[in-house]
């Protein structure tokens, strides 16, 4: 732990995936750290392990509703806000379109107010998505995106774009100090085995000797971060202490095509698990890789686990993990309905 760190964070989704590493990483740094879910696909097993930290609180609460009268105190002291509160895999972002778009347009203008009041410095976890279906590759942040914006990923891509100009315009009208990063594929341990990504399905289903589940041909590509290089990003893009630079791209540009990484898995696992094709979900993006040259530049900051280290870190992490929530939930979410994957 860093010395004399004395920052209070709130982490909007800190029992999510990416979450929970978050208030890990702020915690080591001595921060103390207020995470705020509804637990919609957070889980208490995340942050089981932080029940006994003293600076470290969690709030039951969703961001569309009004925030909890603790944090609205006059004498609240916050100095950074995370918003990483949104359902970010397919399968549970289109469950409640509705919710899933309220959260990203009310929850984010309710953060952005209490980041106006408090004076804390604000950061938006937005999304690769922003750019669609994209004709620019790689994709670079000045690039405006195709994004259909009445299909089934709306509620996610546009929910977010919005975010995003919520945020821009607090910036513009100087009503708060914000920082914006647009998220490429990220894996890792704590993920859900039920998440419905690629990369939790076919581990589960490799571990399980179960079907593994590509869509389409395989060939759309996509670029994976590993979690622990995502949250160094996030770390150093709050503590850039220059001007809003705009939103900055975070992901690994190694790109490869979703059939080439389940045959990866196949051989990492040994598993003899068949790989069959469902059909292509609506709008499912044809290829997606970060020009990162602004992180880079502004951050010093790129990804240093291979795909292959951060694979194994993750096949071993679903190996082993018994919490009871996530071995209940030994079933895969696909698009086309749950796929039942008997634990290994
Ligand atoms: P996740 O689903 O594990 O985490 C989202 C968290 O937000 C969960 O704990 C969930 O319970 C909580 N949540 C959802 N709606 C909420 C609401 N209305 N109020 C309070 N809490 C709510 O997903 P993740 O991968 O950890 O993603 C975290 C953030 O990063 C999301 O905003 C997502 O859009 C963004 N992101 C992630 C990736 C990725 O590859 N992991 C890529 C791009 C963007
Ligand atoms: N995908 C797949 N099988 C699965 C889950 C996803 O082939 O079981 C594909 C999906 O169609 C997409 C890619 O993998 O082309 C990445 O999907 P994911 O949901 O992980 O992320 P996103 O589409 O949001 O980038």
């Amino acid at each position: 732990m860093k010395n004399g760190n004395s920052k209070h964070v709130l982490v909007a989704g800190g029992a999510g995936f990416l979450g929970s590493h978050l208030c890990d990483a702020l915690l080591s740094e001595g921060a103390h750290v207020i995470a705020l879910d509804n637990f919609q696909t957070g889980r208490k097993q995340n942050i089981r392990h932080l029940e006994r930290e003293p600076r470290f609180d969690i709030i039951d609460s969703d961001i569309i509703k009004p925030l909890p009268a603790r944090l609205r105190s006059k004498r609240v002291k916050i100095d950074e806000i995370f918003n990483l509160a949104c359902a970010a895999s397919p399968p549970h972002y289109q469950a409640d379109p509705e919710h899933t778009m309220l959260t990203s347009v009310v929850g984010t203008h309710s953060l952005l107010t209490l980041a106006e009041a408090t004076g804390a410095r604000f950061f938006l976890a937005s999304t690769s998505e922003i750019y669609g279906d994209p004709e620019v590759h790689p994709q670079t942040e000045s690039y405006w995106g195709n994004v259909n914006p009445t299909g089934p990923r709306a509620c996610y891509d546009e929910g977010k774009r919005a975010a995003e100009t919520l945020t821009f315009d607090f910036d513009r009208s100087r009503r708060a100090d914000v920082r914006v990063a647009r998220i490429f594929n990220t894996y890792g341990p704590r993920m859900r085995a039920d998440d419905g990504r690629v990369v939790s399905n076919v581990i589960c289903q490799a571990l399980a000797g179960d079907d593994i589940t590509v869509y389409g041909d395989g060939s759309q590509t996509r670029s994976f971060c590993y979690v622990s290089d995502l949250v160094d990003g996030f770390v150093r893009l709050m503590a850039y202490d220059e001007s809003f630079p705009g939103a900055v791209n975070l992901g690994n540009p190694v790109e490869l095509t979703v059939g080439d990484l389940a045959e990866k898995v196949l051989a990492m696992t040994g598993s003899s698990s068949r790989i069959v094709t469902r059909p292509l979900p609506v709008d499912d993006p044809r290829r997606r890789r970060p020009d990162i040259s602004l992180a880079k530049k502004l951050l010093g900051w790129a990804p240093r686990t291979s795909l292959d280290a951060g694979l194994k870190a993750t096949i071993a992490w679903f190996a082993e993990d018994q919490s009871d929530d996530n071995k209940a939930a030994r079933k895969v979410a696909t698009l086309g309905g749950a796929v039942s994957a008997g634990r290994v």
